[in-house]
């Protein structure tokens, strides 16, 4: 793999975690790079490793603090598993991530393409790291006609990479198959541009286009909730998402399943009583917001209301306007205070 070696010294993107790696910036962003583009990525990692520096620094924090610092990037089930992950290392392997493979593979969420990163370009062993964009890479370039979610092609795709690793610098490999797959070897792939068109099958029998077999996307369900933003003397009504659910540790404002149909004022306001206990009154809908989130997309529509007192309500809290920026917010309702 040669031509790929050259293309990568030749192409590869600066990013601050390819600065002087360690296992700790690997684990960091390559946990980050599963949610989004590395372009997105940027800053998130900065002023993660601004807040969390190392290992300890992470396992130490509170974890309200970690769900912070990773809002807006979603699936924060990674950013739990980070923190837990971390209190592991600290606890079974003093602070320092291991280097063994089994050692790895027993700390909290990583899973084969994290440790397989880790070693490759944290400690420079010899591992192939095969996520779904190098899966496609290496699909077309073995011409593999079958699907790549099933196990056993996923097994036989990991030791096809390993086998391409370069003898004597394995992890630039590694790395350029990754950075292929995102720069040329995307989705729509760009052949023309390719260093390994020469001895690329897919190319040679034009099913660049057709490959890789995958599952069909998941089904996505929707969801229709009205929002209510209630306010009491300056102080806002928030609740706390329950552990184990999709928004754990967020917060969100109270909202009701909406059936069919719009609700209207009086529906919300009588809603607002039965389930909360608080009288309201009507001040004004704000714009309809949609959030997509692990399988589900949510249409939200916010409606503000004002009470007249605070009761204490389990699961929620009151907090002054002011500071609901300082919480960890869920990405469709903090959308809703931005509008
Ligand atoms: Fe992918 Fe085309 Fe390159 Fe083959 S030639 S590896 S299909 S970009």
């Amino acid at each position: 793999m040669r031509e790929l070696r050259d293309w990568f010294l030749e192409n590869r993107r600066e990013f601050p975690w390819r600065d002087h790696p360690t296992p700790y910036k690997v684990w960091i962003s390559e946990v980050m790079l599963q949610q989004t583009r590395a372009s997105v990525v940027v800053p998130y990692f900065q002023r993660w490793m601004a807040l969390f520096p190392n290992v300890e620094a992470l396992a130490s924090a509170p974890l309200e603090k970690v769900i912070k610092a990773w809002e807006g990037l979603g699936y924060y089930s990674r950013a739990r598993n980070l923190h837990r992950g971390a209190r592991q290392i600290v606890e079974n392997f003093g602070g320092e991530i291991p280097s063994r493979r089994e050692d790895l593979e027993s700390i909290q969420g990583l899973g084969p393409y994290t440790v397989g990163a880790i070693l490759s370009f944290g400690f420079r062993q010899r591992a192939a790291a095969v996520d779904g964009n190098v899966a496609r890479v290496l699909a077309r370039f073995f011409l593999i006609e079958e699907n790549i979610s099933k196990q056993a092609v996923k097994r036989a795709i990991a030791e096809r990479a390993e086998a391409l690793l370069d003898a004597k610098e394995p992890w630039v490999t590694a790395e350029g198959l990754i950075e292929l797959g995102a720069l040329v070897c995307a989705p729509k792939p760009r052949c023309a541009n390719c260093p390994l068109q020469g001895q690329c099958q897919a190319f040679r029998h034009n099913r660049a286009e057709a490959l890789p077999i995958k599952n069909s996307e998941k089904e996505v369900t929707d969801l229709r909730r009205v929002v209510v933003l209630v306010e009491v003397d300056g102080q806002v009504l928030v609740k706390k998402g329950e552990a184990g659910k999709v928004m754990a540790d967020l917060y969100e404002f109270p909202y009701f399943e909406m059936d069919k149909g719009q609700w209207s004022e009086r529906k919300v306001i009588q809603a607002v009583r039965e389930r909360l206990g608080l009288k309201t009154g009507f001040v004004e809908k704000l714009q309809q917001v949609t959030h997509t989130f692990t399988r589900y997309r949510a249409r939200l529509y916010p409606i503000r209301l004002k009470g007249d007192a605070m009761p204490e309500i389990e699961g929620h809290r009151w907090i002054a306007k002011e500071r609901l920026a300082e919480l960890p917010f869920s990405s469709g309702h903090r959308r809703i205070l931005t509008r």
